[in-house]
């Protein structure tokens, strides 16, 4: 055998002995591209130890994510953000009353994803689940920005970031509503059946959705908050129990 083939079997030795030198290539090679995305490559370290603690599979497709985001400037956040749970979410005060001044301003749209935004999210999520509500805007919660969250069902939560109607339907319906802010408030309201919207996720994707009957309600409820309107005013019988 010739040194180039005797060098060959040496490393094919070596590989059969630590097969996981492979993986650890790919590992450096996924965290390389990844802080360099983020616009942190000095960080390649601090990325390495994330990856390895949330496992290759996790963290390629947290990096898929990332690249659909339109926040360029929050992408290091993000990762970190989905890499990791927060550890202490909290349950947040609901702001509550039809005179409450934060409830009566329009909320002003979000120019960047920061963590105090990520981590006010997983607030309201908390908040929402334990409290029972269909949908929350951030103003309920003390803060006059645009993002309201909805839960089309038990287990999934949808956040809406700056979000726009973009087709509302002359069909109406008119069904009793209650609200967080307003206890033992019920009112029937007229509401478009369905509508299509378009927003961006706690990621920074936008996506566009097309919502109908309770979905299409819920929606239309959070974005009057998000306008400061309340339930009401809108010009419907109002019962209280
Ligand atoms: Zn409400």
């Amino acid at each position: 055998m010739d040194k180039a083939g005797k060098i060959k079997e040496a490393l094919k030795r070596l590989v059969k002995r630590r097969p996981d030198w492979g993986i650890h290539s790919e590992i450096h090679a996924l965290a390389k591209d990844i802080s360099e995305y983020c616009g942190e490559p000095k960080k390649f370290a601090m990325y390495l130890g994330v990856i390895k603690r949330i496992g290759k599979n996790r963290a390629y497709q947290i990096f898929s994510e990332i690249k659909q985001s339109k926040d360029i400037k929050s992408r290091a956040k993000i990762f970190m953000y989905l890499s990791k749970d927060k550890k202490t979410k909290m349950i947040l005060p609901i702001e509550k009353g039809e005179d409450n001044p934060i409830l009566r301003k329009k909320s002003t749209p979000i120019k960047n994803i920061t963590e105090d935004i990520l981590n006010l999210i997983k607030d309201m999520e908390e908040t929402m689940l334990k409290l029972d509500g269909v949908g929350l805007a951030a103003n309920q919660v003390g803060k006059n920005i645009r993002i309201f969250m909805v839960s089309p069902n038990l287990s999934e939560k949808w956040v809406f970031i700056n979000p726009g109607i973009t087709k509302i339907s002359k069909k109406t319906e008119l069904m009793e509503e209650g609200c967080l802010s307003l206890p033992n408030v019920f009112i029937k309201i007229k509401r478009a059946k369905s509508l299509k919207i378009k927003a961006i996720d706690e990621t920074g994707k936008e996506f566009k959705l097309k919502a109908e009957d309770m979905l299409a309600r819920v929606i239309q409820h959070e974005i009057d908050h998000l306008n400061g309107i309340l339930i009401t005013d809108k010009n419907s019988e109002i019962s209280k129990s």
